[in-house]
Order: structure tokens, then C-alpha cells, then sequence
């Protein structure tokens, strides 16, 4: 206790680096609810899915649940979460195709006005089914080349379709500015021309149909050294998609700039509309903040 003053404002800057901005609703809307898939990725599910739900849960505007896809091989066509139950489907999965009425599932439930959110390496997968890919717009690996489609690169301020080139790459991990470039999407609103976000894999060249796309963010490759695009959203028949490339490890996530975002993307993708707040600590240019998942009860 020498030095009572230090340990208040120690006490404040830990409390505003567990800040989450909360739903701004009334107290007894009904939670928009929200499935996560995972059970495959060549990135750590087993980590980065629980951080995820907590993000949205912590936002008071989501009920949560996961769906684990089976093994691999055969028990991957058992894989049949039933998507009508949900308000929005968060992907956390870049592994081996799902079965054909699975797939066939998720293309009615967003075709028919249902949510979709792709988080960092789900835009790895199913490189072969033309309808996510759609519902994306854009991908990377998976042989993934010319042939999918054209690369959305933002150039002289606009969004520029790159028909050659795109495969999917990244270099270095680490802390890079985010830009904003929507100032008007519901999910961008309130947020800084720029800010700063935690390390992560910046990646570039993705590809694919890039139908329907709106570019919210972008960030300056360290490979190609374009501005690629890091939060996208894709209308998909009468549906909505949040695509985030962001999202690499735990500690990617664990940043107030990816969780605002992902929770008012994921909001946007349920029902069209953004009433999660920007909180005031939202990062700044100058520096990251950490957000940690509260401790489990
Ligand atoms: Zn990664």
C-alpha cells in the first residue's frame, strides 16, 4: 500500500482492457443466436473457438453454441448441424468438404436470409464448392489460383478486381494498422480511420468470385505491399456475410479491435442492423488493446 495511487490507476487500466462493448438493446430483447463450427483447421480451434464465443457472449447480444465437426474421413458426412435454429452460423472450420446435404443446407439457409461469418482461416476451405466461395468472395490455398476468380485490392481509393495473381499468402506475424474504408456500413460506424492490431498473419492475394462485395477495412501487405482486404461483407442471395481475415492465434483475438468487429459483423450478418456499441477504448493508431475472455465461471 506505498503507493496507493499506482495500484488505482494499474486497477483502471486493467478494467479498461476487459471492457467489451455491450448491446445497447433493451435488457430483455431476445439474445440473436449464433453457431460456431469448428472441428477441423490447420490454426488451433481447440483455443481460438472458445475465445471466440466468449467474445460474443460478452457482448450480452448472443447465445452461443458449437458444433464440432466428427474426425475426419467418413464421420465428416455425419456433420449436420441444423442451421435453421440459428440466427447467424460463425465458421471457424477449414478442413475437409462436408457432406453434399450439409453443404447443400448452408446454401439455402444463407440464400434464404440467413447469417454467415468467416473467421480467418475459414476462407481456407472448401476451395472446390463454388457456392461458399460465392458466399466469401474471396479465398486462399487450397490450389487456389487465377481460375477462382480475381483478387480485391484497394487501390487510388476503390476497391479494384485483380484478375491475376491471387492464391493466398501472408508473411511475418505481427502488429500491422487496420483502415477503415466504409465510414458509412453499419458495422464501420463509430470507428477511426485507422487502428492498431494485434499480431496476426496479414493475409494477401486472396481470390474467388468477389461477387457482391464490400470492402469495410483493409490493411498494407507486408509481401505485396497492397492494401488487401482484412473485413469484407458479401450479400448472398437474400443473405448476409461477414468475412474477417483476422483472427490468426489467441492472441489475435484477444484485442478489442477484433472483438468490436466481429461482434458488429456477426450482428450485422444476423439481422441486417448494428446496435453494439464502439467502445471508447477502441485502439487507436498508436497502440493495441488487449482484450482477455473473463474467466470461466
Ligand atoms: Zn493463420
Amino acid at each position: 500500500m506505498r503507493h496507493p495511487l499506482l495500484k488505482l490507476c494499474l486497477t483502471a487500466v486493467l478494467l479498461s482492457c476487459v471492457a467489451v462493448p455491450q448491446f445497447a438493446g433493451a435488457a430483455d430483447a431476445p439474445k440473436l443466436k449464433a453457431l460456431i463450427v469448428d472441428g477441423q483447421n490447420n490454426h488451433s480451434w481447440r483455443t481460438t473457438t472458445p475465445i471466440l464465443k466468449a467474445a460474443m457472449e460478452s457482448s450480452g447480444r448472443f447465445t452461443v453454441d458449437v458444433a464440432t465437426c466428427p474426425g475426419k474421413g467418413p464421420e465428416v458426412a455425419t456433420f449436420k448441424p441444423d442451421f435453421s435454429k440459428y440466427e447467424v452460423i460463425v465458421s471457424n472450420y477449414n478442413g475437409e468438404d462436408w457432406g453434399a446435404d450439409t453443404k447443400k443446407a448452408l446454401e439455402d439457409y444463407v440464400g434464404k436470409g440467413g447469417g454467415l461469418v468467416s473467421v480467418h482461416a475459414a476462407d481456407n476451405s472448401f476451395p472446390g464448392w463454388l457456392e461458399y466461395n460465392k458466399m466469401i468472395a474471396v479465398g486462399g490455398w487450397g490450389n487456389r489460383s487465377d481460375k477462382s476468380g480475381p483478387m480485391l485490392l484497394w487501390r487510388d481509393g476503390k476497391v479494384e478486381k485483380v484478375e491475376k495473381g491471387g492464391h493466398g499468402t501472408h508473411g511475418k506475424y505481427f502488429s500491422f494498422l487496420v483502415e477503415t474504408r466504409d465510414t458509412q456500413h453499419p458495422i464501420m460506424k463509430g470507428l477511426p480511420a485507422k487502428w492498431m492490431h494485434a499480431k496476426d498473419e496479414l493475409y494477401a492475394t486472396l481470390c474467388g468470385p468477389a461477387e457482391n462485395t464490400t470492402v469495410l477495412a483493409t490493411a498494407q501487405s507486408d509481401v505485396t505491399h497492397e492494401n488487401e482486404p482484412m473485413l469484407m461483407v458479401i450479400n448472398y442471395g437474400k443473405g448476409r456475410v461477414f468475412h474477417t481475415t483476422l483472427g490468426h492465434a489467441d492472441e489475435s483475438m484477444k484485442d478489442l479491435g477484433f472483438v468490436t468487429t466481429l461482434n458488429r459483423g456477426t450482428e450485422w450478418a444476423a439481422t441486417g442492423k448494428v446496435t453494439i456499441p464502439v467502445p471508447e477504448n477502441f485502439p487507436t493508431e498508436a497502440a493495441v488493446v488487449v482484450w482477455n475472455p473473463p474467466a470461466a465461471k
